[in-house]
């Protein structure tokens, strides 16, 4: 990993993933720092191996990091402390430098939950999540964290049973997605994302006028799956949500004070209207 920095001066924190370069992270934490008045710097970092990225960023003294696919696993096992919902969830999204080394957590669980928050009560909902990978497992975590009722469906329909014997919660095969009624609904796969097909298909009138739906994906932001569910009439929820709120709840978690929402949520939206409109001419 090539890491230029002339003089280190700000505070540094970052995105590390492969790739990163695309993240819209930097966009949603600079205008945080801005706003909060912090001169600190938020760098994407493109990495190959995490361990070797780790190294060469804890030399230059990063204080906090976000991690992304695919090194939240590895992100897990260079913590000397994490909290119990990484623990749960098995991976952790977030980094933070301490005297005694990394401290981790995952805010993806409480991303999705607080998205999801703002227009639906949790508790007691019947919830259905879409997918059994990693972003799956945060979400189920998150929903059973906040008292739903939850139901896995998947592509590979022993995944699914796979992650509902984890988490304690119930999974329906593929084959009888038709027969379930919840009252949210979380797509949680890779599905739909830049042009990524549909492996499953969603049976005719499942969407529903009473319905939440999120999608997790946002690239694009109104994904096939979040269109029908509008067209629908369901209450639609896009991905840049759980986004916003991951961040929201790991900058808090770095300075230790309230995350400037609003403006987080300005920068993120803007950049994710630069990013389709930079798709568009290329
Ligand atoms: P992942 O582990 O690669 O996802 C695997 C899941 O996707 C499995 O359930 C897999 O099914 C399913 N899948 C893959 N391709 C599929 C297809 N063509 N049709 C149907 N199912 C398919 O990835 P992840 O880390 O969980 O992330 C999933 C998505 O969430 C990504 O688009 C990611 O960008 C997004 N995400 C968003 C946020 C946010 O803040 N909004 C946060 C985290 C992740 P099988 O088990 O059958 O293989």
């Amino acid at each position: 990993m090539k890491v230029l920095v002339r003089s280190v001066q700000h505070d540094l924190y970052g995105v590390v993933g492969r790739p990163a370069r695309h993240s819209l992270s930097p966009a949603m934490m600079r205008a945080a720092f801005s706003t909060l008045g912090i001169d600190a710097c938020y760098l994407a970092l493109e990495a190959d191996d995490f361990g070797d990225a780790l190294d060469v960023l804890e030399r230059f003294g990063f204080r906090g990091l976000s991690v992304t696919v695919p090194f939240k696993q590895d992100a897990f096992t260079v913590c000397g402390r994490v909290d119990t919902s990484a623990r749960s969830i098995g991976a952790v999204n977030t980094l933070r430098r301490t005297e005694s080394g990394w401290e981790g957590r995952n805010t993806d669980w409480l991303g999705a939950v607080r998205a999801l928050e703002r227009v639906a009560s949790l508790r007691g909902a019947s919830a259905l999540v879409i997918g059994a990978g990693g972003a799956a497992r945060g979400v189920v975590y998150g929903l059973l964290e906040r008292g739903a009722q939850v139901l896995v469906v998947n592509r590979t329909d022993h995944r699914a049973r796979d992650l509902a014997e984890a988490f304690g919660c119930g999974w329906v095969p593929l084959s009888e997605l038709a027969l379930c009624r919840p009252n949210i609904v979380v797509h949680a796969t890779r599905a739909g994302m830049s042009g990524t097909p549909y492996d499953f298909t969603i049976p005719e009138g499942f969407f529903s006028p009473h319905m939440v739906v999120m999608d997790i994906v946002y690239s694009p932001l109104e994904t096939p799956l979040l269109y029908r569910a509008k067209v629908a009439g369901a209450r639609v929820v896009d991905g840049l949500e759980m986004l916003l709120y991951q961040g929201v709840e790991q900058l808090s978690w770095w300075l230790n004070r309230p995350a400037p929402e609003s403006a987080m949520r300005e920068a993120l939206r803007r950049a994710a209207a630069l990013a389709v409109r930079k798709v568009f001419h290329e």
